[in-house]
C-alpha cells in the first residue's frame, strides 16, 4: 500500500528548494504579478480519497488546461467529425505559432495548441447558438466535474488577454481566411480567453480530471461524460501534445497523459488510478511549470506510476 501523503510531503520538501528558478508568465500584467514561490500537489483517487500538500487551496488561472475540457465537450458533440477541423498530431512548435497554420491551410495540428483550442471554441459556439451560452456550458462543465458550483472566471485576466491578444487574434483571422472559423474571430477569441481565465485550485483540478482516469465516467458520482474510446483518445492527445513543444520531454521524464497551462498548473492522469494536479507559477523555457514538472517526475519515480 503506497503512502501517498508521505510521498507528497517528501516531494514538497525537495522541490521547494528550487524556489527562485523559472519565471512566471509575463505576457499580461495579471499573470506577471503572481507570487512565484507557491507550490501545490493534489491527488484524487478513483475511490474519491484525496491527498494534498502545499498551496492546494490557492486559486490560479487554469489557462490552457481549459483546452482539455472544451476538447471533451466538442468531442462528445461532434465525435469524429471534429477531426475535419483540427488534427491530433504534435505540433513541435510553440503553442501560439502562426507559421505551421499557414502552410497547413488553417487546420491546426491538435486541440491543445492555441489555434486548435480556438477552433474548438468556435464549434461550441456553433452548437450552443451563441458565445455566452457556450461559455456558460464550459463553466458549468468544470463546476460539475469539480463538484463545486462556485468556480468562476477572472474578468481582469480575460480583459487583459484581450488587450494583449494580437497573436491569438491573428491565428483566428488566419483560420477564418481558410474557412476554418464560422464565427466572428473577435467573439471566438474573447470566449477562448474567458475559458482560459477560469480560476481553480489544485484540489478542484485533480478532481476534475478523474473521469479521464476512469474511461470517461466519474468514478465517484457514476456520471458518464464521454465514452471509453473518447477518454482513451483524449489521454493519447494529452500524452503527445499536452505540453506544447516539450510534450516529448514530458512523456520521456513523466510518462503520464498531462496538460499544462501558463498559469502554473499541470494536470495529469494515472489511467485506472487517479487524477493529479500540481501548481507552481514559475515556468520553464517551454512555458510549463518548472516545479510542477519536477514534482511529477519525482512522483512517478517514488510511486512507480507511469504508463510505460
Ligand atoms: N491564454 C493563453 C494564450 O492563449 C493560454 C496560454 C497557455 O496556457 O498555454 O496565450
Amino acid at each position: 500500500m503506497i503512502d501517498y501523503q508521505e510521498i507528497l510531503e517528501e516531494i514538497y520538501e525537495e522541490v521547494t528548494k528550487h524556489y527562485g528558478e523559472g519565471r512566471v508568465a509575463d505576457y499580461i500584467p495579471a499573470l506577471s504579478e503572481v507570487d512565484p514561490r507557491q507550490f501545490a500537489f493534489s491527488i484524487v483517487t478513483k475511490e474519491g480519497d484525496e491527498y494534498h500538500v502545499g498551496d492546494s487551496s490557492v486559486k490560479f488561472s487554469i489557462q490552457s488546461i481549459s483546452k482539455l475540457f472544451t476538447f471533451t465537450l466538442a468531442l462528445d458533440i461532434y465525435s469524429r467529425e471534429l477531426y475535419k477541423r483540427v488534427g491530433v498530431e504534435p505540433s513541435g512548435n510553440p503553442f501560439n505559432s502562426l507559421v505551421q497554420l499557414e502552410y497547413e491551410h488553417g487546420i491546426p495540428r491538435n486541440p491543445f495548441i492555441n489555434a486548435g483550442a480556438i477552433v474548438i471554441t468556435d464549434t461550441l459556439i456553433n452548437h450552443y447558438g451563441d458565445d455566452y451560452k457556450a461559455f456558460e456550458v464550459v463553466l458549468n462543465f468544470v463546476r460539475d466535474l469539480a463538484g463545486d458550483s462556485s468556480i468562476t472566471f477572472d474578468p481582469v485576466v480575460s480583459t487583459s488577454e484581450m488587450e494583449h491578444g494580437f497573436r491569438n487574434l491573428s491565428l483566428a483571422n488566419l483560420m477564418k481566411s481558410f474557412d476554418n472559423l464560422d464565427n466572428d474571430p473577435r467573439v471566438v477569441v474573447q470566449t477562448y480567453f474567458k475559458q482560459c481565465a477560469i480560476s481553480m485550485n489544485s484540489r478542484e483540478l485533480a478532481r476534475s480530471v478523474l473521469y479521464l482516469a476512469n474511461g470517461g465516467v466519474d468514478p465517484v458520482t457514476g456520471k458518464e461524460y464521454i465514452t471509453k474510446t473518447q477518454a482513451r483518445r483524449i489521454n493519447a492527445v494529452m500524452l503527445t501534445c499536452g505540453h506544447y513543444d516539450a510534450s516529448g520531454e514530458f512523456a520521456f521524464h513523466v510518462g503520464l497523459p498531462g496538460k499544462s497551462g501558463v498559469g502554473g498548473g499541470v494536470v495529469a492522469v494515472v489511467p485506472g488510478e487517479m487524477g493529479i494536479c500540481t501548481f507552481s507559477p514559475a515556468l520553464n523555457k517551454y512555458g510549463n511549470s518548472h516545479l510542477g514538472t519536477l514534482a511529477l517526475e519525482m512522483f512517478v519515480e517514488k510511486s512507480g506510476f507511469s504508463i510505460f
